[in-house]
C-alpha cells in the first residue's frame, strides 16, 4: 500500500492562522488503540513514534492553528491548539481531503497556562465515543489511535499517564477561526479557502445557509441519540458539520431535556435541551463575521433571514428523526411532545424505549414496561400511538434506534480498567458500538441502561 504524503494547504494558503511548531517528545509511547480500518481508507501506514509526536511523518510540517472563541458566552480572543497540532492533510482513497492532528502533544505558543498534554482517559474517551458517533452515522472527527506516553502528567486528582490522540478531520476549521480572522484579519482568504474544501462554488450569504444548514442536521442528529456535547463553545463548533471536541460529553439515558454532566456547566447553557438554541447562537457569531464580505447595505438583513432558517432546518430534521424512531406515518408534533412529556415524567431510559416498540407493535408490552415507573402509563400511550404507525415505519423502527450507545458506566469501567493495563473491556465496548443496531446475543450488559446515579463528566484533562 502506497504511503500518503501530507499535505498542508490551510499553512500555505491561509497566513497569519496557524504556526509551524514541533511535538514535545515522549519517552515511552505505547500504541493503545489504532484503528486500521480508517488507516486503510486514508492510505496512512505510521508507527507509534509519529503517534506519539516523536517523529514527523516525512515531507509534514506541522503547525499550531491560532482560533478564538465563545466560551460559555464569553469572548476570548486568542485560544488556538494550546496542546495540539496539525500534522497535514491527506487525500483518503475516496478523493477526500482530511486533516491528521495531534492532540496531547506539548505546549504551544496558545498553551496559556496548560501544559499542553493530555491523560489516557480522556483521550480513550474521546476515541469511543468518536467512534460510537461514527457508527451511528453521525458525522464527527475521529480517532485514529492512541498511544500512552509513559509520561506522567499532573492533574487535580494527582499523576495520571499521559497520551496523545491521533485525530481525522475534514477539517478544523472552527466558528472560532472565522472569529480571529475577523479581528485579525484574513477573512476573506479563509472563507474563500472554507467555500472551496468544503462548498465549492458557493457565494459567502450561501456559504452561511449552508454552514447553518449542517449544524441543524447535526444536533438533530445529536438530539435524536441523546448526545450531550457539553461544551459547545464556538471554538468547538466546525464549519464541515462534523461534531468535534469531545471533552465532557456524554449519552442521556433517562429522558430529560435539563440533563447536563459537565463539572464546569453550573448553568446549564449547554444541557440537552439548551443544544439546539445554542447551536443557533453560535451560527449567529459566525454570521457576524462574516457581513463584509456579504456586503452591501442589508447585509445584516439578509444574514438574519438565513440565520432564523435554523429553526426550520433543524425541527424538521428533528421531527422527520423523532416520527422515524416512533415508525410514525407523519411527524406528529403534537404527538411526539406528548410522548417526550410521558418519558420524563416517568424517567424512561431513552435509548432503550425506542428499543420496546416493535415488541409492544405486537401488542407485547413487557420490554417497555420495565422502563416505566408506573407501567400502566405505557399501555395508555401504546394505544394512542398504534394508529398513528405505519408498516414500514414499524419494520424500520430497529434500524434507526441503537439498541448499543457508550452508556457511561460502560465508558467508565473500561476506561478504569484500561488504566490498570487492562484494554479488553475497551476492545469489546468499542467492537459492540461499531455495530450500534444489531442486537447481538450474549451482549445483554452493553444495551442496559446504568444505575440511577449522579453523573459527572470533566473539561481540558
Ligand atoms: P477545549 O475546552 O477542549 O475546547 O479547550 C479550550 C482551549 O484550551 C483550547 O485552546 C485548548 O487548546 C486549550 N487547552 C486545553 N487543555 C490544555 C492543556 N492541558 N494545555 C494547553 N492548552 C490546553
Ligand atoms: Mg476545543
Ligand atoms: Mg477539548
Amino acid at each position: 500500500m502506497a504511503v500518503a504524503t501530507l499535505d498542508n494547504t490551510f499553512a500555505r494558503e491561509l497566513e497569519g492562522l496557524s504556526v509551524p511548531w514541533q511535538a514535545a517528545q515522549v519517552p515511552q509511547p505505547r500504541l493503545l488503540i489504532h484503528n486500521e480500518a480508517l488507516a486503510a481508507e486514508l492510505g496512512v501506514e505510521w508507527g507509534v513514534d509519529v503517534f506519539a509526536g516523536n517523529e514527523v511523518p516525512e515531507g509534514a510540517t506541522p503547525v499550531a492553528q491560532v482560533y478564538a472563541g465563545h466560551q460559555f458566552g464569553g469572548y476570548s480572543p486568542r485560544l488556538g491548539d494550546g496542546r495540539a497540532l496539525l500534522l497535514g492533510e491527506v487525500v483518503d482513497r475516496a478523493g477526500r481531503r482530511r486533516d491528521l492532528h495531534l492532540k496531547g502533544s506539548g505546549r504551544t505558543p496558545f498553551a496559556r497556562g496548560g501544559d499542553g498534554k493530555a491523560v489516557v482517559g480522556p483521550m480513550l474517551r474521546e476515541a469511543v465515543i468518536g467512534e460510537a458517533m461514527h457508527a451511528l452515522g453521525i458525522p464527527t472527527t475521529r480517532a485514529l489511535a492512541v498511544v500512552a506516553t509513559g509520561e506522567k502528567v499532573m492533574r487535580e486528582a494527582g499523576p495520571l499517564p499521559g497520551a496523545v490522540l491521533t485525530r481525522v478531520a475534514s477539517s478544523h476549521l472552527r466558528v472560532g477561526t472565522f472569529e480571529y480572522a475577523a479581528r485579525n484579519g484574513g477573512l476573506r482568504e479563509l472563507a474563500d479557502y472554507a467555500i472551496a474544501r468544503h462548498y465549492p462554488g458557493l457565494g459567502y450569504l450561501e456559504f452561511f445557509e449552508a454552514v447553518v444548514e449542517a449544524q441543524a442536521s447535526l444536533v438533530a442528529r445529536w438530539m435524536l441519540v441523546g448526545f450531550i456535547h457539553g461544551v459547545m463553545n464556538t471554538d468547538n463548533m466546525a464549519i464541515s458539520g462534523e461534531t468535534i471536541d469531545y471533552g465532557p460529553c456524554a449519552f442521556m439515558d433517562r429522558y430529560d431535556p435539563a440533563t447536563v454532566f459537565s463539572s464546569i456547566d453550573h448553568m446549564g447553557r449547554y444541557a440537552y435541551g439548551n443544544q439546539p438554541a445554542v447551536a443557533q447562537w453560535n451560527l449567529a457569531r459566525l454570521g457576524e463575521t462574516l457581513l463584509p464580505l456579504i456586503g452591501g447595505e442589508d447585509a445584516v438583513e439578509r444574514a438574519t433571514s438565513v440565520l432564523t432558517t435554523f429553526e426550520d432546518r433543524y425541527g424538521r430534521a428533528w421531527r422527520s428523526g423523532m416520527a422515524a424512531k416512533l415508525g410514525l406515518r407523519e411527524p406528529d408534533t403534537a404527538f411526539i411532545e406528548e410522548t417526550l412529556k410521558v418519558l420524563e415524567e416517568q424517567r424512561v431510559d431513552f435509548t432503550s424505549f425506542f428499543r420496546a416498540l416493535p415488541d409492544a407493535a405486537l401488542g407485547d408490552n413487557r420490554r417497555a414496561h420495565a422502563l416505566f415507573a408506573a407501567p400502566a402509563e405505557f399501555d395508555a400511550w401504546a394505544d394512542s400511538w398504534r394508529p398513528l404507525t405505519s408498516s414500514d415505519g414499524l419494520a424500520a423502527l430497529n434500524s434507526v434506534n441503537p439498541i448499543y450507545i457508550p452508556r457511561n458506566h460502560l465508558v467508565e469501567e473500561a476506561l478504569a480498567a484500561a488504566m490498570d493495563d487492562d484494554l479488553l473491556p475497551l476492545g469489546r465496548l468499542m467492537e459492540v458500538l461499531a455495530r450500534p443496531f444489531e442486537e447481538r446475543e450474549g451482549r445483554e450488559v452493553y444495551a442496559e441502561p446504568g444505575p440511577e446515579r449522579f453523573y459527572q463528566t470533566f473539561c481540558g484533562t
